[in-house]
């Protein structure tokens, strides 16, 4: 039903946070399908586990669905990332208290009309709307909700996670990242251009997996910086409901001040702006009052400032010229935050050693964004606490019980 409907929720989505349709009909929706096709199926293939304690005794151990999920989400991938909650939660047979941002509120209202002509039965599903502080807050204090999956800033996971403690609630939080994308001369450098200019402006900068700090070997780096310009300067801006638009609008006011705030304290920590940096004529009369800002791409700066500090979440990169290994290993790390990176090489035996050290909690080797939905997803550091996804979710939202039969 979800990809029946694919056009009317690719448009919803669009309307709501200002990325561009294509991106919404190729990425987000057909992901919103595949969250709960995968899980329908994953429960059909797990284990259970038996242990046989010497001649004394026989253990299995069971899992059970854990009661009441709360499930809060971002606006950056409304449907894509409250599915990947729901769809496990229920999966496993909980029933879910689902919250989408009240940003971008639209398709989790749609999928609560796909999931009534579904048959769902009542009350398995509810989703609610509201503010993060009241509805959100609601969740988390709720001593009959016990387990909480939470997405979004690493700020709100702090709250999330003091809510939940004193009720010894069983919580995941999937929070900010500053990912480092580094390029070794080595690497072929076409694929790692243009997988960078994706990784660093995907939906205008928005994904918690964004690569927003570059690091280039300085061999070079002088080549990477004007073909990376070059062709980020190719991506078309404009109204997110054209379908020809590669860059959309920012979804709120407060985010694109957000982000000009950092543009400009980019530049008062010595940074040079080599392309965007400031807000464009909005592209027609339908955006007259649109929240627009350009991929933007800064040099110069120090790898400790608070600009490669801070998470920005929006079309902003710096890139940074690094000479050794070891030294990069260590800018990458330099940082509170630790969900993901990218490493463009192609040599094996340096793609093994740098994935080794790098703190995050996923690695890409000359690829971005390639998920395979078994695989375990999550931060290390600031940037969350337990793993999505695969039979890490599936656990996640059951309770195991082991079961111990005397011999
Ligand atoms: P946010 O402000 O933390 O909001 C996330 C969700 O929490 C929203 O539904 C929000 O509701 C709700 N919320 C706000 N205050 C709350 C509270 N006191 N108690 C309970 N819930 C509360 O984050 P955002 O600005 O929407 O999203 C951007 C952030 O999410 C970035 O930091 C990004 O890196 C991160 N993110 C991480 C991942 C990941 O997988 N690690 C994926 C995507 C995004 P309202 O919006 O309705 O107020």
């Amino acid at each position: 039903m979800i990809e029946r409907d694919l056009e009317k929720l690719t448009r919803a989505e669009s309307i709501d946070t200002g990325k561009p349709l294509s991106l919404a009909r190729t990425l987000d929706i057909p992901r919103a399908a595949s969250n709960f096709r995968f899980f329908a199926t994953a429960i059909l293939h797990t284990e259970s586990e038996a242990h046989i304690t010497d001649n004394l005794a026989f253990n299995y151990t069971v899992r059970q669905p854990r009661g009441i999920a709360g499930l809060i989400s971002p606006w950056n991938l409304p449907l894509y990332l409250l599915s990947w909650k729901i769809a496990p939660a229920i999966a496993v047979g909980n029933t879910a208290i689902a919250k989408p941002s009240e940003l971008t509120p639209m398709t989790a209202y749609m999928l609560c009309e796909i999931v009534r002509e579904a048959e769902l039965p009542n009350g398995v599903l509810n989703v609610v709307h509201g503010a993060g502080p009241n509805v959100g807050a609601a969740i988390t204090a709720h001593p009959k909700i016990n387990t909480i999956s939470f997405t979004g800033g690493t700020l709100t996971g702090r709250k999330v996670a003091e809510a939940c403690a004193p009720l010894f609630k069983k919580v995941s939080l999937e929070l900010g990242g500053k990912n480092p994308n580094i390029i070794f001369a080595d690497a072929d450098l076409d694929a790692a251009i243009a997988g960078s200019v994706r990784s660093s402006f995907a939906n205008q900068g928005q994904v918690c997996l964004c690569g927003s700090r570059v690091f280039v070997e300085r061999s070079a780096y002088k080549d990477f910086v004007d073909c990376f310009i070059d062709k980020t300067s190719q991506l078309k801006m404009g109204d997110p409901l054209d379908e020809q638009t590669e860059q959309g609008a920012i979804v709120n006011k407060t985010q694109l001040e957000k982000i000009k705030f950092y543009v400009g304290l980019a530049q008062k920590e010595g940074g040079k702006i080599m392309l965007g940096g400031a807000a464009p004529q909005p592209p027609n009369e339908r955006c007259r009052a649109g929240y627009f800002f350009p991929p933007t791409v800064i040099t110069g700066l120090p790898v400790s400032c608070r600009t490669n500090r801070e998470e920005i979440f929006g079309p902003v990169v710096t890139i940074t010229p690094f000479d050794k290994e070891e030294e990069v290993i260590a800018y990458a790390n330099d940082c509170d935050y630790g969900l993901a990176s990218s490493v463009w090489t192609q040599n094996l035996n340096r793609a093994h050693r740098v994935a080794e050290r790098i703190n995050t909690g996923t690695v890409w080797v000359n690829c971005w964004l390639v998920r395979d939905l078994r695989v375990p997803f999550g931060g290390m550091k600031a940037s969350g606490v337990g793993r999505e996804g695969g039979e890490e979710a599936l656990r996640f939202f059951t309770e195991p019980k082991n079961v111990c039969i005397a011999k």
